[in-house]
């Protein structure tokens, strides 16, 4: 920060300077007519501020509002403003935001303890998003194998589609070339098959593998979910072969298929786990579980984080996991992405011209367009219903509701997707 940065201290927390414009003159009251350049350009937005969110609904300055299948991208698992969330953040801020992990946290047992007890982990490091959790998931398997006095076991096998984050080695694990594009050298040590390729994943397995790394379902590569079969087998080969298996379940984890996470539903359970997305309900919270076994190199001082497992972001993540550990919880997620899918199904059949695949488990949910449909543009008709969709790879729209939509709005979203999709028929696309 150079001398010319905005004042420090008192001043800032004054509302007129909250609320100045860049230059230190005026004051916008409503939010500006065009993006700022003052944000670096790295998202393909859409031009829409929202100022709050109610459930399943987002509201604009303007009193607009639009149904929510973005859930900021499955993030807002419980909706906007969930009151216990709220209540919980509220109660927090006013003890007590930060201590680092120089201390022992309080809210961090207990969320590693419940996390424990909820599933087939022994061990939790806390970090604050996917990314970084992936990380920590590689660097715990590398570690696992070191200890173990096979150090040269440090190559993970990934799926082609797969996607992991943003940092220099998730981006070397997802593989994608897009996205490695112009950052140096591609991060050594991640060897990438084709999905669902059975001989290409063994043929990819040597001496030097540490690790099997993949989505349960892929969430960014287009709602395409592994199936169970493929995950025991997964399992079996790791099991033969030494190695660890690492599931990526930050999108597709807490809740979102329907069960707490995606890998229940194939009777088996990973070594390693990254999780993130819906933890925090919208509190940037992520974390990687691992079996004691799995966890034995992560000793200390081999890894940290300054923020992971604040007790703001423990104080979310509890009050997330009081929710979605309630009794019939998961069921009614179930429930209703049962009758969601009915209802897409029957869009499908509406409109064939444009929905070629209905996709997903739980509410983790994708349409595959016909060809001569792409995602930007269903993107686009829907929010000209007031309806907020994301799109995905594989030419797939997604659709992820927070976790406790009511009826009554799956039929509503399931309504103006309808009417998107007949726009754009009208508009021959
Ligand atoms: C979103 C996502 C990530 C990356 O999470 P960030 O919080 O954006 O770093 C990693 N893996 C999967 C499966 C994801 O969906």
């Amino acid at each position: 920060m150079t001398a010319s940065g905005p004042p420090s201290g008192q001043a800032a927390l004054s509302a007129a300077s909250v609320n100045a414009s860049p230059d230190g003159h005026g004051a916008p009251t409503s939010a500006p007519s065009g993006p700022s350049p003052a944000v670096m350009p790295t998202y393909g937005r859409q031009d829409l501020v929202f100022e709050r969110g109610e459930g399943a609904w987002l509201v604009t300055a303007d009193g607009d509002r639009y149904l929510d299948l973005a859930s900021g991208v499955a993030v807002n698992a419980l909706g906007h403003a969930h009151p216990h969330l709220v209540a919980a953040l509220t109660a927090q801020a006013g003890r007590l935001w930060h201590t680092s992990n120089l201390y022992r946290v309080e809210g961090q047992e207990r969320v590693a303890e419940r996390l424990v007890d909820m599933t087939f982990a022994d061990r939790v490091f806390f970090c604050n998003s996917g990314a970084e959790a992936c990380e920590g998931a590689i660097k715990t398997a590398r570690r696992y194998h070191f200890v173990n006095g096979q150090p040269e076991r440090w190559r993970i096998v990934t799926f082609e589609g797969a996607f992991h984050g943003r940092t220099i080695a998730t981006l070397a694990a997802g593989g994608n070339p897009k996205y490695l594009e112009g950052f140096g050298p591609e991060a050594a040590g991640f060897d990438h098959v084709p999905f669902g390729d059975h001989e290409a994943l063994e043929r990819a397995i040597g001496p030097e593998t540490a690790a099997i790394m993949i989505e349960p379902v892929q969430g960014e590569g287009g709602v395409r979910t592994v199936p169970d079969q493929c995950l025991k087998g997964l399992r079996d080969l790791c099991d033969e072969k030494g190695l660890l298996l690492i599931l990526d379940e930050v999108q597709s984890g807490m809740g979102r298929t329907g069960r707490l996470f995606a890998h229940e539903w194939a009777g088996i359970s990973p070594d390693i786990m990254a999780v993130a997305k819906g933890i925090g309900g919208g509190f940037p919270v992520g974390a990687f579980l691992a079996t004691e076994e799995a966890a034995k190199g992560m000793t200390a001082g081999t890894h940290g984080s300054t923020f992971g497992g604040n007790p703001l972001a423990m104080a979310v993540a509890d009050a997330v996991l009081d929710v979605v550990g309630e009794s019939d919880f998961l069921t009614d997620v179930q429930t209703k992405a049962l009758r969601f899918k009915q209802a897409l199904e029957a869009l499908k059949d509406r409109f064939p011209n444009a929905i070629a695949e209905v996709r997903g488990r739980g509410l983790l949910m994708g349409l595959k367009l016909q060809p001569a449909l792409q995602p930007p543009a269903v993107v686009k008709a829907a929010i000209g219903e007031k309806l907020l969709l994301v799109g995905a790879s594989d030419n797939v729209v997604r659709l992820l509701p927070p976790l406790n939509i009511t009826d009554a709005e799956i039929a509503e979203a399931v309504e103006r997707v309808g009417r998107a999709l007949e726009g754009l028929e009208g508009q021959g696309r």
